[in-house]
């Protein structure tokens, strides 16, 4: 048997390696960026508000949008927006990015995990009608790797008990649920521009907020608690009543939104058409099984692309030694201590099955389908 590959660090990106991720920063980016740096506003000014403008349009059916300084910021905002409180409970799902949950620790929320669906690595419905109970005060569910979640069945458990949905969106810009946007769905919606997500503006993050009656209130909080309209009017109408803090987006990081806002359809296709790629070639090949492909009824954003195989481990060194990274990006939120006092004692029964079967692969826009190709070669070569 060949020895284990030691090395699992990074991969340089300067040979025939296929990495996991690579930022995609259009030529039009870099320009704006230029242009914003030659103005009054590099922190948040006009560009900020363009953004959010487009971005509404774009994927919340025109419902406000509030820009911010990331995803993490976005659910932080969205949970003070919810009302939640110390002492209260909220539903989140077991697996996710720790930015979903962490907010609520520093809220002194009860979290009460739910398992995932272990054939789409979604929040498990099922789990979430046990779950809950009056002290819930917010479902939150992540749409993993661009598959939304089962939107109606979330929606008609929360109806029934009065609660908000908070759509933890990061990974499914542009995806589809029913033919409606994600965006355009729920109470609250997060998207995240992490340096890696469809979208990047470095950092940054949106709030797509359903109830307009919230949005000046987000405003506020967004910058201290304090009115900045007032502020900049160069008056004392300041008083602070409620507690903020900095969560704003730079127009800097704005001209970077608009700009791959403008290329977003082309991304977009080119991600759909490798996670297509992957999909043909790996459909029927029996040690492997596609996380979350083939809904009729919604559109997955193909963000990730994930396996469950048995045996990973010498899945990824075998396609190290043949140049390619391959990760599991997100892990269970359980194995992390600061969630014991919500953790010890739970059970996940669908998530213990994969734990330790599920692969992310590489899937950016410096790939091209034969690159997918390559992959899939390497793969159905066995391992
Ligand atoms: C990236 C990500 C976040 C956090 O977004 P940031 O912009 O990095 O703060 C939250 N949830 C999920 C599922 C993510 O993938």
């Amino acid at each position: 048997m060949k020895k284990p590959v030691k090395d699992m660090s990074l991969m340089q990106d300067d040979s025939d390696n296929i990495v996991m991720f690579y930022p995609h920063v259009s030529k039009l980016a870099k320009t704006s960026v230029m242009e914003v740096l030659d103005t009054r506003w590099i922190g948040q000014g006009p560009k900020v508000k363009l953004f959010e403008n487009s971005f509404s349009k774009k994927f919340a059916s025109n419902l406000p949008s509030i820009a911010v300084g990331s995803g993490t910021d976005a659910l932080h905002l969205s949970y003070i927006l919810a009302g939640l409180k110390p002492g209260d409970e909220v539903i989140a799902p077991v697996f996710t990015c720790t930015a979903t949950n962490i907010p609520f620790l520093y809220m002194g929320i009860k979290i009460l995990f739910a398992d995932i669906d272990s054939n789409t690595m979604n929040i498990d419905v099922k789990h979430v009608n046990q779950l809950m109970n009056k002290n819930v005060k917010a479902i939150i569910c992540v749409h993993y790797g661009g598959l939304p979640c089962e939107m109606d069945e979330l929606q008609s458990i929360a109806d029934e008990w009065g609660i908000p949905i908070i759509e933890d969106a990061a990974h499914a810009v542009g995806a589809k649920y029913k033919g409606l946007s994600v965006g355009s769905i729920s109470d609250f919606t997060m998207f995240s521009f992490q340096a890696i997500k469809h979208i990047t503006t470095g950092d940054g993050g949106m709030l797509v907020v359903k109830n307009k009656d919230l949005i000046d209130k987000a405003e506020r909080i967004r910058w201290f608690g304090i009115d900045r309209k007032a502020k900049q009017a160069g008056i004392w109408e300041n008083d602070i009543t409620e507690i903020g803090y900095k969560y704003q987006m730079t127009d800097i990081a704005a001209a970077m939104g608009i700009a791959s806002i403008k290329e977003f359809d082309e991304v977009s296709r080119l991600r759909k058409k490798l996670f297509k790629v992957y999909s043909d070639e790996l459909t029927g090949y029996d040690r492997v099984k596609i996380v979350g492909n083939d809904f009729e009824d919604r559109e997955h954003a193909a963000w990730l692309f994930t396996i469950i195989v048995d045996d990973r481990f010498r899945l990824q060194e075998k396609l190290r030694e043949n140049k390619i990274e391959s990760n599991q990006v997100h892990f269970r939120n359980d194995r992390y201590s600061i969630f014991n006092d919500f953790t010890s004692g739970k059970a996940f029964p669908n998530m213990d099955k994969i734990e330790d079967k599920y692969l992310v692969l590489p899937l950016h826009t410096m790939m091209n389908e034969d690159d997918v190709r390559r992959v899939c070669k390497v793969i159905k070569s066995g391992w």
